[in-house]
């Protein structure tokens, strides 16, 4: 890991494209959703030369948007019809995608198996998978592949042109002529085999899409959103579940699954899109070049449309749960409906967003208050306007219910909107909304994911349904005469709410209650039938089982010949700079020890500022309230105005505000740096009145709304229960670093197991009045202990004029909050806050493991940091890890991580099926890199791959606060050389040095920590008495 893990800041974002349903699409990459905002900068027109036909395309349609400062043309390929959006711009950040639509008539998870195994070889690549190369060895801004309930989307991105073109070729290569049609061992390893290692052990199932679903359908969050959208729509293929039912996976058929391949995968039926500033014709002439073999066929992929139904409908199911000492598991209950069975104009989908927005966008949105005063449940599910798939979808509920509650929410939800029908917003909500939501189109800030698929994935919402792709670019018209009708004060809102919603009779009431003995039924159902399977076979048929698996096995452990993996195009050492790219940075000293760092860059008028205060002074036994500290920071109002008031006047002002922890170790230091940091961002003419929110919310936040407070602890207990069973990796993670190092423990403290655990104590403790009392006065104490401007250091990113222009305000607003009578008080973690070193079982409901090993490489190996460790440590989760814990075994994700400041090493699994096996997987690391002599292309691949995370692509604010976080860590511009040299001369050397410093994470300095279900936890200790502690969580 080369950042140091830091919380993702939740500023409020409008996000048009982002389905608030809560579904994610299936990726090939256990990684984390992306965060898709909308739209862009406007920039002027400028001329290009745009070509009407070439290379068997011609030119459709083309226009100007502005919105996006881009020339848009839509071509159609002459001899297949497919169709290509072609998006000129000067973005470097390039984009490329082939969508298909991939609608399903069963659950048997074909579309998503397909998206895996397309991945792993093709006619041109014919090595087992090109896609892990490219991970390897290309400097990509993004790779990956989705999944939804009716397309599939294969997008990249990169700034390097050669390198774009890599990656566009291995990709159409891998739709259009992909080794798993023919290579029956493609699918059984992506989708399902049974497996069995010799005749007399148990038959199982494997397949690594096998297991991520089993991930997923642990989840009751997800299983939730699986049955509303299933009840939505009984009609059409949305009914059934494209990322595969494991109960229904081991029905699929390779014969089925080759001809689902053969239909849908054809020109006739992709979309094309390419978006940035490489050459337009050469688009066509690479398109052209893999269209041009196929002729044109009518594919029926039509998605039907769900007629909406005149009467609503109540559907109950069921989840696996604990037992239920622990947290008390209770209902999910939800109400959802269909919003239309035909089409909706720019301008009502716009109108849509603004009502959701303005219903649900913040805390102190009314309906999402009400739901939150009501105390029915824990926490809000759903979110409100989902228009990802066809027909959009409106779904709002509460989970954490009391059963005989259930009721009470749907005619909560159904009053409420009743009341807004009438009663419509204030005059200030709406001035919020306008100014939030245009802030964020204008903006266009997408974070780390690419901009060009963010518009590629709004275009594709509508374009994919045969619908106008251009329009949904298009907002600036739509906007303005929205707004307009809103000055008009014409009752816009009213009318949306009853006919979309009140009306609407195609509802349906969703109630999910707990079951504490459905995981374990499932299990013995899988176990039953497998059972069921085995006491068919014939011997010889055992003894072909036995045969196929190890033959699996030994083909998957076998590695591609070089010569083979030469197909693979890479780039050359040269391409790459040799030296590092630095942040304008200008840094000055103020008044009592703080600090004023500015960079200059181009943000299109608007300057993002951060605010740093010192943790130390906060006393250690208070750190785990902090994070609720800086939450009720904006959610309870100030001394002059209310909760509401206090959001609307964010929303006005500001692009939003944040308040979070900060925590990292430093190297060579025992004691880690932590700070909270104040984040927000506003157009240039109001970034005095952002300083002047922060002041107040600084200086006279309320810290004493016990209900709100309430509530925000049972939505934290709440989200961290979710937390732990779908991406249970991370609290393993952090259990192991807080055995070994103190920022570990502040992690831990403030996001980790040991907080959860916290949190179950606070639920209880506000529940009297004495306790109440004595978290508001722990509250005012960290505020006392935290606000000071002593060593306080404020971040700047804008252009100069708005930079020379903000100094003044910033000055007065530190010079506003108090300064410390004594310095600042250094006061030291102590060791006695590490956690015991033991191995753990984590216990929760879960049909999957996440399994985590670690030692610190810099206290348990004396290891000493060279930039090699970062090619090392990629290449290592990129080959032996992939192949051992992914392939093999089939876990949906198996990797290491290496944080450089705190020296901990950390092997990890996803979604793992196996236990001890990943284990020795783990271990035979060390003896992996040994054996490796890796050629001089080899090396430069890695190189490569490693230096593309170096230089990832940022956003001018992402590249302020990458320096910001340098400053505080102080990692300086010479060093980052150092490591820049280190990582482009790795040797075979390097390698076997840091074979050595991980060998003590097999020895005796590793421990194990591992998130998994009571059975197996156990069956880990009657192979290996005393192996761990077992702990229960859900
Ligand atoms: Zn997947």
């Amino acid at each position: 890991m080369i950042a140091p893990p830091h919380p993702t800041p939740h500023t409020p974002t409008y996000t048009h494209t982002g389905g608030t349903l809560g579904r994610q699409p299936f990726r090939a990459l256990a990684t984390a959703a992306p965060a898709v905002a909308s739209a862009a900068a406007t920039a002027a027109a400028v001329p290009v030369a745009i070509v009407e036909k070439a290379h068997g395309f011609t030119l459709q349609r083309q226009q100007y948007v502005k919105e996006y400062g881009s020339h848009v043309l839509l071509y159609k390929h002459d001899k297949t019809g497919a169709e290509l959006i072609s998006v000129l711009n000067s973005d470097l950040n390039k984009t490329f995608g082939v969508v298909l639509r991939t609608p399903v008539d069963d659950s048997t998870g074909i579309p998503h198996i397909l998206e895996h195994s397309v991945l792993c070889g093709s006619r041109k690549y014919p090595i087992k998978e090109p896609f892990v190369e490219l991970m390897k060895s290309s400097l990509n801004t993004f790779l990956n592949a989705f999944t939804y309930p009716d397309r599939t989307c294969y997008p990249v991105a990169s700034t390097n042109t050669q390198d774009f073109y890599n990656l566009v070729d291995v990709y159409l290569d891998a739709v259009f002529h992909p080794r798993c049609v023919s290579d029956r061992r493609v699918f059984e390893q992506e989708g399902w085999h049974f497996e069995l290692d010799s005749k007399e052990e148990p038959l199982t199932f494997k397949g690594v899409v096998f297991n991520e679903m089993k991930g997923v359908y642990s989840s009751p969050d997800s299983r939730f959103y699986r049955i509303v959208q299933q009840a939505l729509f009984p009609d059409n293929t949305y009914r059934h579940d494209s990322g595969g039912d494991p109960e229904v996976i081991p029905d699929l058929t390779f014969e089925q699954f080759q001809q689902f391949h053969a239909k849908y995968y054809h020109p006739s039926n992709a979309r094309f899109w390419f978006y940035g500033d490489d050459d337009p014709v050469k688009r066509l002439a690479l398109l052209d070049a893999y269209l041009s073999e196929f002729e044109r066929r009518e594919v029926d992929s039509s998605v039907e449309t769900q007629k909406l139904m005149h009467t609503p409908r109540r559907v109950t199911e069921h989840y696996a749960a604990g037992d239920g000492e622990e947290g008390e598991q209770k209902a999910y209950v939800g109400v959802s409906w269909v919003l239309s069975d035909t089409p909706l104009d720019v301008e009502t989908e716009l109108a849509l967003g603004f009502l959701d927005y303005l219903m649900l966008g913040t805390p102190a949105a009314p309906l999402r208050k009400a739901l939150n005063d009501s105390r029915l449940g824990a926490a809000v599910i759903g979110g409100g306007v989902d228009d990802d798939l066809k027909q959009p979808c409106f779904t709002l509920g509460l989970k954490g219910v009391d059963p005989a509650d259930a009721d009470k929410v749907e005619a909560l939800i159904t009053s409420k909107l009743e009341e807004l029908a009438v009663s419509g917003f204030s005059a200030s909500a709406i001035e919020a909304a306008v100014n939030t939501i245009e802030f964020s189109l204008r903006e266009n800030n997408t974070g780390s994911f690419p901009r060009g698929l963010s518009l590629m994935l709004r275009a594709v919402g509508a374009w994919i349904y045969d619908r106008d792709p251009f329009t949904q670019m298009q907002w600036e018209d739509a906007l303005s005469s929205f707004k307009s009708k809103l000055a008009s004060g014409q009752d816009v809102f009213g009318p949306l709410i009853r006919s979309f919603l009140l009306d609407n009779r195609h509802r349906v009431t969703v109630q999910l209650l707990p079951d504490p003995a459905l995981a374990a039924a499932t299990e013995a159902k899988e176990r039953a039938r497998l059972e069921a399977v085995r006491g068919t076979m014939q011997d010889e048929q055992l003894e072909a089982v036995v045969e196929n698996t190890s033959a699996l096995k030994e083909l998957q452990e076998t590695p591609d010949p070089p010569e083979a993996l030469a197909c693979i195009p890479a780039l050359q050492l040269s391409d790459i700079p040799p030296t590092i790219t630095k942040v304008p940075t200008s840094s000055k000293a103020l008044a009592d020890g703080a600090t004023l760092l500015a960079h200059d860059l181009f943000t299109n008028a608007v300057l993002y500022l951060e605010a740093a205060f010192d943790l130390r002074p906060v006393p250690s036994r208070l750190l785990p309230l902090v994070p609720l500290f800086c939450r009720s920071l904006t959610q309870m109002g100030t001394s002059s105005e209310s909760f509401v008031e206090l959001t609307e006047r964010i929303g006005r002002k500001t692009g939003g505000i944040s308040i979070y922890p900060f925590t990292s170790a430093v190297r060579g230091k025992e004691q880690p740096v932590a700070y909270i940091m104040v984040r927000g961002k506003a157009m240039s003419g109001k970034f005095g009145d952002m300083l002047d929110l922060m002041r107040d919310i600084l200086l006279t936040a309320r810290l004493d709304d016990r209900q709100r407070f309430t509530q925000m602890v049972a939505e934290t207990k709440a989200s961290m229960e979710s937390g732990i069973i779908s991406g249970g990796h991370s609290y393993a993670g952090k259990r192991l670093a807080a055995q070994r190092g103190l920022a570990g423990v502040l992690s831990e403290t403030m996001g980790g197991l040991s907080y959860l655990e916290f949190i179950r104590g606070l639920a209880k403790k506000i529940e009297t009045d004495d306790g109440w009392q004595e978290i508001k006065s722990d509250l005012e104490a960290i505020r006392s202990a935290l606000l000071q401007r002593n060593g306080a250091i404020v971040n700047m990113t804008a252009d100069s004029a708005t930079l020379a222009a903000a100094e003044g305000p910033v000055s007065d607003f530190l010079s506003a909050l108090p300064a410390s009578s004594a310095a600042l008080s250094s006061q030291s973690l102590t060791s006695s806050l590490l956690l015991p070193r033991t191995n753990e079982a984590l216990c929760v409901p879960t049909q999957v493991n996440y399994v985590a090993k670690g030692a610190n490489l810099f206290l348990d190996a004396g290891y000493e940091l060279n930039g090699s460790a970062y090619v090392v440590e990629k290449y290592l989760g990129n080959t032996w890890l992939w192949d051992r814990v992914r392939v093999v075994g089939g876990a949906y994700g198996g990797f290491c991580s290496f944080d450089s400041h705190s020296g901990m090493f950390t092997y990890m699994s996803y979604r793992d099926p196996n236990l001890l096996d990943t284990l020795e997987a783990y271990d035979g690391s060390a003896d992996y890199l040994r054996s490796l002599q890796l050629t001089k292309d080899e090396l430069t691949k890695a190189i490569i791959g490693t230096m593309g995370d170096i230089d990832a692509y940022q956003l001018p604010d992402a590249k302020g606060y990458s320096a910001l976080v340098r400053h505080m860590l102080g990692v300086t511009d010479e060093e980052r050389q150092i490591r820049r040299d280190e990582i482009l001369s790795t040797s075979n050397k390097d390698f076997k040095a840091f074979a050595e410093a991980i060998e003590c994470v097999r020895g005796a300095a590793g421990r194990v920590v591992a998130v998994t279900s009571p059975e197996k936890a156990k069956a880990v200790l009657e192979e290996r008495p005393d192996f761990w502690d077992v702990k229960k969580v859900l």
